[in-house]
């Protein structure tokens, strides 16, 4: 079909590209990009913008021959883009049948600067709508809540902020589908505002800009609208993709229009879950409680959770004894999106662990004692990444790109270093920096490092104790320098390392044509192995003094009657070059192989 009637087109696509604008290149809805994006796992918004070799992928399989567009001069590029996939979701929802998936509310984050008003935002919104029908209950921190909209539910994250977002990710969990990004509006982009684009960026999470205190007679919507520009994030009004809100989280203004957004982006996200299955999902939280003992929120990302479910929590298992909502109140089952207070946990799970629930007692033991053991095995995560290792993991065809979390001590180190660089490497294999700001090395630079296995750069900056030992544990590698020149050529000996090895034919044996024999189906050569080793199947070429005369492969190779694999030097062999007869006494035979010569 489609596949069919683009079959060969060629297509030229953008660096960076939105959905909607490769929808348009390939005449597609962007329905369609989307859909092929999410069986890719990457989650991406209409708005958003993915980079050349996601496109390709998708233009790829609609049947196009995507071509790259030289890359633009370097003026409007946004500070960073997007990383490519985002594996811990697509886990989730693997090998889900599409007939059982069903809508499920989105789950929300909100980030953004100190006191720009995040947690007010939060207040303001959960109680303005509480889901209908459980009126009446009381709120309980449990670190998540519903509220309901147009009769559909949205869940919102209760600790507001990247850092909180980004160690779940650290620990495997990716949970957020959409990031509110508060800006206070008689404020602006601060350095905070910043790294939280830099952080929902680096998990393709789409943002909405809610523009808060407009309340305030110093509130600029317009000059700040203009800020998010420089990094990056345009808004709609400005011809960009970003949707804003104004919003007064003290007075409850704006509130439903910012629902209303989070609602319309989760509908191009088309989220989905198959309430059918067992339940598998994230901690959010847990606290032991003094009469209750372990208490574990958990956010249900694919299934549903009921009563009596045996679980899974990292190397923990239990049963669900009781499950609570947001309000407080006794719950018998939770469907997808739904973040529920468990009791029933031998411990308390630390948040970003997943969960899994599994058919009996006897499962839930035998994974837990198996995570146990595999706890104990393994020293260091299944993905470090150091400078040193790129290498290997290259050549495993896991990294294409060096992705950098970079911490300078001034302002000014940033662009030089931040252009010498961008220039390393080659279109296949760059430095891609995901986040920079200067300021020691934080936990939450770390954790970024760990969700998007990124390398921690630092020129004249410092990492704590604390900081050193979350990066320790996890084995992601902290790089301190004072001269930047030095940084500078770490970094490129990595890449060196990093780019695609080049290969060299080289001779590995030898054999000299001794006497031409006829047999049946034409001519073969009986040959001494001079020097090396002779291959059957291996490209060789024939040379009668300097001159090449042949450059094909043994098609035959044997000693006496015997078909042979390879005949070392010292010794006579009978080869025959497939249809190329025209040899002679004399003549030497090269055998070739690749080598790696870089
Ligand atoms: P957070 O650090 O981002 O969580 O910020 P908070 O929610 O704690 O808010 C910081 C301060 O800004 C508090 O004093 C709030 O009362 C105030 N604030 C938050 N939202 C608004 C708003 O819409 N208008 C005004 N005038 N003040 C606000």
């Amino acid at each position: 079909m489609e596949e069919r009637l683009n079959q060969g087109t060629g297509v030229t696509i953008p660096q960076l590209v939105t959905v909607r604008q490769l929808a348009d290149l390939l005449r597609v809805s962007p329905i369609e990009i989307i859909k092929a994006l999410i069986s890719d796992g990457i989650m991406a918004n209409i708005n958003q913008t993915i980079d050349y070799e996601t496109a390709a992928i998708v233009a790829t399989e609609m049947g196009f021959e995507p071509q790259p567009e030289a890359p633009p001069p370097t003026e409007t590029r946004p500070e960073t883009a997007p990383t490519p996939t985002e594996p811990a979701r697509k886990a989730i929802y693997a090998g889900e049948a599409e007939e059982n998936m069903l809508p499920r509310p989105p789950v929300v984050t909100v980030m953004g600067h100190v006191d720009h008003g995040k947690t007010t935002l939060l207040d303001a919104i959960r109680q303005t709508n509480v889901a209908a029908g459980e009126r009446g209950g009381i709120t309980q921190h449990i670190g998540a809540y519903q509220v309901e909209k147009q009769g559909r539910k949205i869940t919102f994250l209760d600790t507001p902020g990247h850092e909180a977002f980004t160690a779940m990710r650290a620990r495997g969990a990716q949970v957020t589908d959409v990031a509110v990004l508060v800006v206070a509006a008689d404020d602006g982009v601060m350095p905070q505002t910043k790294e939280a684009v830099d952080h929902a960026r680096a998990a393709q999470v789409p943002i909405i800009v809610a523009l808060n205190k407009i309340d305030k007679p110093e509130a600029n919507p317009g000059k700040v609208k203009g800020q998010l520009k420089e990094i990056g994030l345009v808004i709609e009004e400005l011809g960009g993709q970003v949707v804003s809100v104004p919003v007064s989280a003290k007075k409850g203004e704006g509130i439903d229009q910012l629902l209303e957004m989070i609602l319309l982006s989760a509908d191009l996200l088309e989220l989905k879950a198959n309430p059918q299955r067992e339940a598998m999902g994230s901690v959010v939280e847990g606290r032991l409680d003094k009469t209750k003992g372990p208490l574990a929120t958990l956010l249900v990302q694919n299934g549903t959770l009921s009563t009596g479910d045996y679980l899974v929590v990292g190397a923990q298992y239990g049963r669900v004894r009781a499950m609570f909502n947001d309000l407080g109140k006794r719950v018998k089952t939770a469907p997808p999106s739904t973040p529920v207070v468990v009791l029933g946990l031998p411990v308390v799970p630390a948040a970003g662990e997943s969960f899994r629930v599994v058919a009996d007692e006897r499962t839930a033991r035998g994974i837990s004692e198996e995570s146990a053991r595999q706890k104990e095995t393994t020293t260091r995560p299944a993905t470090p990444l150091t400078l040193d290792e790129l290498y290997s993991q290259m050549q495993a065809g896991k990294v294409k790109e060096l992705r950098v979390v970079l911490k300078v001590d001034v302002q000014g180190s940033l662009e030089p270093l931040r252009n010498s660089l961008e220039k390393l490497g080659d279109e296949n294999l760059r430095v891609r920096i995901i986040h920079q700001a200067t300021g020691n090395v934080t936990e939450s630079d770390v954790n970024l490092a760990i969700a998007s296995q990124a390398v921690v750069i630092g020129f004249n900056v410092q990492a704590d104790t604390t900081v050193r030992s979350l990066a320790e544990k996890d084995a992601v590698e902290i790089r301190l320098y004072d001269v930047i020149y030095r940084l500078v050529e770490d970094i490129e000996k990595a890449l060196q390392g990093m780019l695609e090895p080049v290969y060299e034919e080289a001779v590995i044996g030898r054999a000299e044509i001794r006497k031409i024999f006829e047999v049946k189906r034409g001519k073969v050569a009986g040959a001494m192995v001079t020097s090396g080793v002779v291959k059957r199947n291996a490209p060789v070429r024939v040379k009668r003094g300097e001159e090449i005369i042949y450059q094909g492969q043994i098609t035959s190779l044997k000693r006496f009657a015997e078909n042979v694999q390879e005949v070392a030097a010292g010794f006579d062999c009978g080869l025959a070059l497939g249809a190329f007869q025209d040899f002679r006494e004399g003549d030497v035979v090269e055998v070739l192989e690749k080598q790696r010569v870089s």
